[in-house]
């Protein structure tokens, strides 16, 4: 079918799906230490009734299709869904956003299931940075699950990096660097206002201090003499640059300092069945209902895409935050 195109003319192509609220770190900018309260199961969608929601999308012109959460490798399912999803004929791509404590054993079956791509989440170098800023990880799974991602062809590797001023802002320059040898592509994001915007605790900026901006961190960078380079496949809102003679890219993500929402081409389901139109925008179309009485889901699908705002208002209610947290929306 026919791109659907929004009410700012925008063409909607691409789903992202939280598989699951749940997850096995805490990342302090994601949840509070204690965790968030789980949705109950039955609250959320089956693996059958994600693929009904799937194959609706990709009637209206969805093409791309990105799992995450929580963390979608705790998923029980992982591998069936993206094998089902993968198999739709119309989807061309499936990918997924990982926190990769589970990719080390999951890369090939994931590889085989027809999944094309990883994004794995890594905010810092130091061992005893990632523990406190994941509140338990450890980053010798990230680097297994890394070399079994690149092993598996899951590639080209993007990394997601959350720079927080006092925290990892020190790091720019080293997490950089990992681009020269590595064919590896890592995107700076700023930190959004949805999730945990309590105190993080001892020793952890204030929320008023935390924010970063991507020309703060670009102008961080300029030691680098980085060059504009070719966006990369699936790099969505990143800009893109390229150290000289770098094997892999550096990309910002601004969804505050700079609009990115004029090319927004995408949808949200969240575990719980409901069509998210935009990040930060806290109207949602339940589908759960629908899609459990066998219903068409094509009415619900048409006004999630016709009720897309033109643009976010996080920078209103800066550094409060929203009531849903990343993990619940699907970040
Ligand atoms: N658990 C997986 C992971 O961490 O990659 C997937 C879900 S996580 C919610 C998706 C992405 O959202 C991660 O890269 C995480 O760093 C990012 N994220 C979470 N909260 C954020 C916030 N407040 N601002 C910016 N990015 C955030
Ligand atoms: Fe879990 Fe990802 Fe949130 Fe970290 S950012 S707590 S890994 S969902």
């Amino acid at each position: 079918m026919k791109d659907f195109i929004d009410p700012f003319g925008r063409s909607i192509t691409y789903l992202r799906i939280s598989l699951t609220d749940r997850c096995n770190l805490r990342c302090v900018y994601c949840m509070p230490k204690e965790g968030l309260q789980w949705q109950p199961r039955a609250e959320q969608l089956s693996v059958d009734e994600i693929l009904r929601v799937v194959e609706t999308a990709s009637r209206w012109g969805v093409k791309r299709v990105r799992l995450t959460g929580g963390e979608p490798l705790v998923h029980p399912h992982i591998v069936e869904i993206a094998h089902r999803i993968a198999d739709i004929p119309s989807i061309e791509e499936v990918s997924l956003t990982t926190n990769a404590m589970l990719l080390e054993r999951l890369a090939q079956p994931l590889a085989d299931s027809g999944l094309k791509r990883v994004n794995i989440s890594l905010d810092t170098l130091d061992r005893e940075k990632f523990i406190r800023i994941t509140r338990g990880g450890d980053i010798d799974r990230v680097w297994r699950g890394i070399a079994a991602a690149e092993r598996a062809h899951l590639a080209p590797i993007k990394l997601n990096t959350v720079i927080v001023r006092g925290l990892n802002d020190d790091e720019l320059p080293t997490l950089a660097r990992l681009t020269i040898k590595n064919d590896w592509h890592i995107r700076f994001i700023e930190l959004m206002p949805i999730g945990n915007s309590q105190d993080w605790g001892d020793g952890f900026p204030t929320p008023s201090e935390r924010y970063v901006s991507t020309q703060e961190m670009h102008a961080q960078l300029s030691a680098f003499d980085m060059q504009p380079a070719q966006t990369v496949i699936g790099n969505g809102p990143s800009r893109t640059f390229r150290i000289p003679g770098a094997s892999g890219t550096v990309g910002f993500i601004s969804p505050l300092g700079e609009h990115f929402c004029e090319t927004c081409n995408r949808l949200r389901l969240t575990a719980d069945g409901k069509l998210r139109p935009c990040l930060d925008n806290s109207n949602e179309i339940s589908l759960r209902e629908a899609v459990r009485s066998g219903q068409s889901l094509d009415d619900y699908y048409r006004q999630a895409v016709l009720s897309k705002p033109q643009h976010h208002k996080m920078l209103a209610y800066m550094p409060a935050c929203s009531q849903r947290s990343m993990s619940q929306i699907g970040g």
